[in-house]
């Protein structure tokens, strides 16, 4: 018996998929765009995760996984992963990136870049993401200009 919803299948192939029908929005629910690159954007969210919680949509064809991207997307996508993981750690400083492929929930090919800190009350567990209780995405409007700022400097030393 399958635990999975019904129409699964449709969705991982992108029937109906919000992902694909958002086209590349400055703003995501809980979420405003500091860099949009040539086949991402990346998102700083509510830290419902931690600060500088952030996801990365890639915007090309509808996958729902990283094995069906053909080799140029597949190095587009994570140079911008790279990229956008570096501005995180230039503006944050955590102690570690976590680096997630989910999509369990909405099968279009996605990362969620939850940073570590060293005062993280259980470093040896996955972070507490995704979690309700986190603050709203208010006041963020500095580490959105300084991820931008940082953005910029990691494009232009490409
Ligand atoms: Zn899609």
């Amino acid at each position: 018996m399958s635990t999975w919803p019904a129409d699964w299948e449709q969705r991982r192939r992108g029937v109906a998929c919000p992902a694909c029908a958002e086209g590349r929005p400055e703003t995501i629910p809980d979420g405003r765009r500091f860099s949009q690159g040539p086949t991402a954007d990346a998102y700083l969210c509510s830290p419902t995760a931690a600060a500088g919680y952030t996801l990365v949509f890639w915007r090309g064809r509808h996958v729902a996984d990283l094995t069906e991207l053909d080799g140029a997307e597949w190095s587009s996508f994570t140079a911008e992963l790279r990229l956008v993981s570096r501005a995180i750690e230039a503006v944050y400083r955590p102690a570690k990136l976590n680096v997630m492929l989910l999509g369990n929930t909405l099968p279009h090919l996605h990362a969620h870049i939850v940073p570590r800190y060293l005062d993280d009350p259980n470093p040896s567990s996955p972070p507490l993401f995704m979690m309700d209780g986190g603050e709203a995405l208010r006041g963020h409007e500095h580490a959105i200009a300084e991820l931008r700022a940082a953005v910029e400097v990691l494009r232009a030393g490409e």
